[in-house]
C-alpha cells in the first residue's frame, strides 16, 4: 500500500494499491504497441495535442495547485506558478520539436549523408515529488513529441499528482498507452528497467537513487539521464550591491520550502562584506512566514514529511556541534504536521554537514572566504555541481566567473538560477549528466541516425 499524507497536518489523504507484475508487465506489452503508431504520427498532431494538454493545464490550474499543495506542502503561490510553467514547456515543445528534430545534412564523399533522429520507444520516468507536476512534464513534452512514449513512476507521496498527470494527457486526446502512470514502490524499479520494452531511463532524484538507476541501467546498457541533487553556491563578492543580493540570496534559499535541487544552499562571502551580508541575511529570513501553504501570506509552508524534516534538523545539529553558530531558526516547532522554521547557520566550514552534504530545506549556510579566489575554490569544493551565482556590480568579471571558474551545469550572474524550457538544465560530477530542456533535452532520447547514400 502506498500512502499520501497532507505534510501540513500528517493526515491521511489517500491509500493506493501498487500495481501488480502482471498488470505492469501488460501496460508495457500495450504501450510498445502503441508506440509503433505515436512514432508514425506528424509533429502538427503531436503538437495539436500537447497543446490541448497546455490548456488543460490552465483551464484546471487551481484543482492541480491545490492537489499539490495538499500532498507535499508547496505554497500555493508557488504551485500555481509550476502549473503555468507546465504549460510552457508544453507549448514550448509543441513549437519547436519539429525544427529541433530536422534533418541534418553532412557533406561527405558520398552522394548524400545526413543524420536523422528517431525516437527509442517506451522511455521510463523516475520523477521526486518537490515539483511533482514540473518535472513530469519537463520530462514528458521533448519525449512525447519526439515519438517516444513515457511510462511515470512517481514519488510515492504523490500518487494523486502522478495520476491526474495521466488524466491530462488522456483528456487532451493522447492515443492510450502513450502516457501512462503506474503506482508502485522503489525497489521494483530494478526489474522494471532490466524489462526488454523500456529502452531508456530518465530520474531525477537523489544520489543513492541515482546510483541504483544509474548502475542497473548500465548493467542492462541503457541510456538515462540523471538530475540530481545538489548544493549550489552563491558567490557574494566585496562589490556586491548586498541589497540585491540577500534578497535573491534568501528568495532562493527558501523557494519551494528550500527543497529545489537548485536552491542556494551556500552563501560563500568574502570577508570584507562577511559580517554586513550575514546581519541583513538573518534580518531578511526572520521576516518570512511560516505556515499552512494553502494561505497566500505564507512563504514557507510544511517540509514534504516528518521524516524528511527530522533528517534536515539533524544536519543542522550536527553542523552546529561541529562550529557552525546557529542564528536563527533550527528547531522542531510544536506543531502538527512537518514544520521546520528559515534557518542560519554561519560560520559553514568544509567538513561540516551544511557544507558537504544538500540540505533541503530552509536552511542556509554562510560561509566565509577570505578573498575572490578564496570563495570559487570553496563554491568548487563540493560533490555537486548543478547550479551556482555570482553577485558582483562588474557583471563582465561575474561573466567570466560564470563562464570559466564556477564548476556547475547552470551559472548565474547576479540572479538565481532557475530553469527555463529555452535553456539546457543539468548537472555535472554527483548532480547527474545529460541534460533536460531545449534543443539538447529533446536529443536525450532519440536515436541519432547516420545515413548515408552511395
Ligand atoms: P528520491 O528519494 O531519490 O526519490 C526520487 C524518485 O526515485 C522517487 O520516485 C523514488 O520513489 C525513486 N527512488 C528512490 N530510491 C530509488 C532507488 N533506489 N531506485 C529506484 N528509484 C528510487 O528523491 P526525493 O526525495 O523524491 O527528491 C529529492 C532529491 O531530488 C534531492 O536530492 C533533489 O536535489 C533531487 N532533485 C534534483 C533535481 C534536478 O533537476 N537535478 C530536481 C528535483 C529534485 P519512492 O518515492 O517510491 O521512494
Amino acid at each position: 500500500m502506498i500512502q499520501s499524507i497532507n505534510p501540513a497536518n500528517n493526515q491521511l489523504i489517500k491509500t493506493y494499491q501498487e500495481i501488480s507484475d502482471n498488470d505492469l508487465s501488460l501496460i508495457l506489452k500495450n504501450m510498445q504497441s502503441a508506440f509503433e503508431n505515436w512514432k508514425t504520427c506528424s509533429f502538427n498532431y503531436r503538437a495539436s495535442l500537447m497543446k490541448a494538454a497546455a490548456e488543460i493545464l490552465r483551464s484546471k490550474r487551481e484543482e492541480y495547485s491545490q492537489l499539490m499543495t495538499l500532498e507535499m506542502g508547496k505554497p500555493i503561490v508557488q504551485s500555481r506558478a509550476e502549473i503555468d510553467k507546465c504549460a510552457w514547456v508544453c507549448e514550448y515543445y509543441a513549437e519547436n520539436a519539429e525544427k529541433f528534430l530536422l534533418d541534418e545534412l553532412i557533406q561527405t564523399d558520398a552522394s548524400k549523408s545526413f543524420v536523422t533522429f528517431q525516437p527509442l520507444g517506451v522511455v521510463l520516468a523516475v520523477m521526486p515529488w518537490n515539483f511533482p507536476f514540473w518535472q513530469v512534464f519537463r520530462f514528458a513534452a521533448p519525449t512525447l513529441m519526439a515519438g517516444n512514449v513515457g511510462l511515470l513512476k512517481h514519488a510515492s507521496n504523490v500518487s494523486g499528482c502522478s495520476l491526474a498527470i495521466e488524466e491530462i494527457f488522456s483528456e487532451a486526446g493522447f492515443p492510450d498507452f502513450v502516457f501512462k502512470s503506474t503506482i508502485l514502490s522503489s525497489s521494483r524499479v530494478k526489474d522494471l528497467i532490466a524489462n526488454p520494452i523500456i529502452q531508456a531511463v530518465s530520474l531525477t532524484g537523489s544520489v543513492p537513487a541515482g546510483k541504483s538507476v544509474a548502475s542497473t541501467a548500465g548493467f542492462n546498457i541503457k541510456k538515462t539521464v540523471l538530475e540530481l541533487g545538489g548544493s549550489d553556491p552563491y558567490v557574494v563578492l566585496e562589490d556586491a550591491d548586498l541589497s540585491e543580493a540577500v534578497h535573491t540570496c534568501v528568495a532562493s534559499r527558501l523557494i519551494n520550502g528550500g527543497q529545489s535541487c537548485i536552491a542556494a544552499k551556500r552563501f560563500i562571502v568574502v570577508e570584507k562584506v562577511y559580517d554586513k551580508f550575514v546581519e541583513m541575511y538573518v534580518d531578511y529570513m526572520k521576516q518570512k512566514k511560516m505556515g499552512d501553504p494553502i494561505d497566500e501570506s505564507n512563504d514557507i509552508g510544511p517540509q514534504a514529511s516528518v521524516k524528511l524534516r527530522d533528517e534536515l534538523h539533524d544536519q543542522v545539529l550536527r553542523s552546529s556541534n561541529s562550529g557552525a553558530k546557529l542564528l536563527l531558526g533550527g528547531f522542531i516547532p510544536d506543531l502538527p504536521g512537518a514544520y521546520y522554521p528559515p534557518t542560519v547557520l554561519a560560520d559553514v566550514t568544509p567538513g561540516m554537514p551544511a557544507f558537504d552534504e544538500e540540505l533541503f530545506g530552509p536552511v542556509a549556510a554562510i560561509v566565509k572566504a577570505v578573498d575572490e579566489t578564496d570563495a570559487i575554490n570553496l563554491a568548487n569544493k563540493s560533490v555537486f555541481g548543478l547550479g551556482a551565482a555570482v553577485f558582483t556590480k562588474d557583471t563582465a568579471k561575474g561573466e567570466k566567473i560564470a563562464r570559466e571558474k564556477l564548476n556547475a551545469g547552470t551559472c548565474f550572474v547576479n540572479q538565481f538560477v532557475r530553469s527555463d524550457p529555452r535553456l539546457p538544465f543539468g548537472g555535472i560530477k554527483e548532480s547527474g549528466y545529460g541534460r533536460e530542456l531545449s534543443i539538447f533535452g529533446i536529443r536525450e532520447f532519440v536515436n541519432i541516425k547516420t545515413v548515408v547514400v552511395k
